[in-house]
């Protein structure tokens, strides 16, 4: 996997608003933020993309991941917050270094424009059921 910027700020070779680092996950502020207090989440790991992460790995952002909204959200007084993750190009991921965006959101503000919930969704599929086997059978 080439070097990314996330894996020069988890080597220190560049500089990041660290907020939490363990043996497996490094958390720091997004230079860019869509609100106050926006946080990526880094699995140390080098996988670009989330299928690519192993089990131990994933467990230990899995692990980490609801302590670091409650501090993240506590410190920014925010009632709630988008956590996601751009899986893939055609997904809007440009780091391909697998991170989980933690976003505070605030009712009435204008922070995390762009994030407003606006799902075209579609009917549900007639071949549901043999879509489900076929995914279940991939696991
Ligand atoms: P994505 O589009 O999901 O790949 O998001 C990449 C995110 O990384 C963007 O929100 C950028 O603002 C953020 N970013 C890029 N470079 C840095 C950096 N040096 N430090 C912190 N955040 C960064």
């Amino acid at each position: 996997m080439p070097d990314t910027v996330f894996s020069k700020i988890i080597a220190g070779q560049i500089p990041c608003h660290r907020v939490y680092e363990d043996a497996h996950v490094l958390a720091f502020l997004d230079i860019g933020p869509l609100s106050r207090g926006h946080t990526l989440v880094v699995p140390k790991e080098p996988a670009e993309r989330l299928e690519n992460l192993s089990d131990d790995a994933a467990a230990a952002l899995g692990r980490a991941l609801p302590r670091l909204t409650r501090a993240v959200c506590a410190a920014v007084g925010a009632e709630a917050c988008n956590i996601l993750i751009n899986n893939g190009p055609s997904a809007g991921q440009e780091v391909m270094h697998v991170h989980v965006h933690l976003i505070p959101r605030f009712p009435g503000r204008a922070e995390g424009a762009g994030l407003e919930k606006r799902w075209a969704h579609l009917p549900t599929p007639p071949d549901a059921a043999e879509l489900a086997r076929d995914i279940a059978g991939r696991i």
